[in-house]
């Protein structure tokens, strides 16, 4: 467990450019008379425009994002998903093997105090 926890650590120092949230796909409907995308038969949306969301620190917020940068943001939002992946799986180690030293610190602890409530006993003092 000690050693995935190392690898963790160098993996997450690998992690580049990140940034939490989705990034959703919209097509719209405008307001124009006649435009194509209100065609009865085949209409056809404006975009695909893309919206970025995220919640930082309880706030949430929503951006459009030009198609150019789709796959730089796309490449940040996965950069975060690894990010999150790596820390949970180390708390969970971290969790597994501190819940083991304290168990064995407590066998520790009884068994020194047991000795020590018979060195008592056997040595009251003078
Ligand atoms: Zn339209």
């Amino acid at each position: 467990m000690e050693k995935r926890v190392e690898q963790i650590k160098s993996a997450l120092q690998q992690v580049g450019e990140m940034r939490p949230g989705s990034l959703n796909q919209q097509r719209t409907v405008c307001g124009r008379t006649g435009c194509r995308c209100q065609d009865p038969d085949h209409p056809r949306r404006h975009g695909p425009y893309y919206q970025l969301s995220y919640v930082h620190q309880g706030k949430s917020t929503t951006q459009f994002i030009q198609k150019q940068l789709v796959p730089t943001v796309r490449r940040q939002l996965k950069n975060f998903k690894t990010f999150k992946a790596l820390t949970a799986e180390w708390v969970d180690l971290s969790l597994a093997i501190t819940k083991q030293k304290l168990a064995l610190d407590r066998q520790k602890l009884k068994a020194l105090q047991k000795k020590q409530a018979r060195g008592t006993v056997l040595n009251p003092g003078p």
